[in-house]
């Protein structure tokens, strides 16, 4: 049995265990599909620390093997998201019977066992089921979908306003994706040729290099107002200057999910213009929502590189992941297929 449990930065075994169904509310599920996820490598190097030792993984799905007698709204065999966030349970929040607003969300791999591993038992509403309609691939994407979406509402944009996306891998695509579902038209903004024609061939319009015309590009797309706000992607690892540089005075900038380098943002730039700056790292209580806009359409993935793997040396994967050089390796969606 299957279960990669990082122990200290670095150090990632697969230690052979059993997991059963210990009260009436658990559910017990085979883990089918896995998404390596940056938030995983960041993890393996340290970068993000766990409470260790800890089970790895974020992004999972999964079939049901067993189901406890007061669960609800789930069967065995059914097919299943594991939900990666969680409310802590400890804060005032959640203490006062409010735990969707609990103000320290906790997340799989980093603060509870996440999902490298063959079986999983949760509670039953740890577990979203899914429609036929939406894949495995989809579902594994349910999170980036679900911070876009919390990104969106969290910016209170009206239909037309501009905003600029400062970054376009996958997270990035995914991001412009969803604002232009919104009717907001989003002008994405990356160094990677590649990563601009997906863009692109997801019908968004404005797709730009970062280079010298940045600044009259973003001017022409936006009548020379510049953006209404900016979503830097950290994953991307490009300068947070170009989200300040392209939106006007009193804007929003949102800093999407943890980054392994240290990108600092210049406090002058924050008070020349004075700028709003707020971070979003999960997307807690979206997963309905998200669902049920891959039901609508609403996100296209077929774009995105993608490489399922029967047979994998997690370790290696993640430390490739880890190094600076690997572009491409953020760039493609990692998918690990655990066959029963
Ligand atoms: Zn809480």
């Amino acid at each position: 049995m299957d279960n990669w449990i990082l122990r200290a930065p670095n150090n990632l075994i697969n230690e052979a265990s059993s997991v059963n169904i210990s009260s009436p509310t658990q559910v017990k599920v085979k883990v089918s599909h896995l998404l390596l996820t940056n938030f995983d490598a960041l993890l393996f190097g340290g970068n993000v620390k766990a409470s260790y030792p800890k089970t790895i993984g974020r992004a999972a799905v999964g079939i049901v093997t067993e189901v406890g007698e007061n669960c609800y709204g789930i069967t065995k065999g059914e097919r299943v998201y594991f939900e990666p966030t969680r409310a802590c349970g400890q804060c005032l929040k959640c203490k006062s019977g409010k735990p969707k607003e609990c103000t320290s969300i906790t997340i799989a791999g980093r603060d509870f066992d996440g999902f490298m591993r063959d079986f999983a038992v949760c509670e039953y509403s740890d577990v979203a089921p899914l429609p036929d309609s939406v894949d495995d691939l989809h579902a594994l994407c349910i999170e980036t979908v679900g911070i876009a979406e919390n990104i969106y509402d969290k910016l209170n944009l009206s239909a037309g306003q501009k905003v600029a996306v400062v970054g376009a891998d996958p997270a990035g695509n995914i991001m412009a994706q969803v604002l232009q579902y919104h009717k907001v038209i989003p002008i994405v903004i990356d160094n990677n040729e590649a990563n601009l024609e997906r863009v692109k061939k997801c019908g968004i319009y404005y797709a730009f290099t970062a280079d010298d015309d940045l600044k009259t590009n973003i001017m022409n797309a936006t009548g020379g107002h510049l953006c209404d706000a900016a979503v830097y992607i950290a994953s991307s690892r490009l300068p947070i200057s170009l989200a300040t540089r392209m939106i006007s005075a009193g804007k929003t900038i949102v800093l999407s999910s943890p980054s392994s380098t240290p990108s600092s943002l210049d406090a002058r730039d924050i008070l020349d213009k004075n700028l709003t700056v707020f971070g979003v790292s999960h997307a807690y209580d979206y997963t309905d929502a998200v669902i049920n806009m891959f039901v609508h359409g609403a996100v296209n993935i077929d774009v995105f590189e993608k490489e399922i793997l029967t047979e994998y040396d997690p370790v290696a994967l993640l430390k490739e992941r880890c190094s600076n050089s690997s572009v491409a390796a953020r760039n493609k969606m990692t998918v690990f297929k655990m066959i029963f």
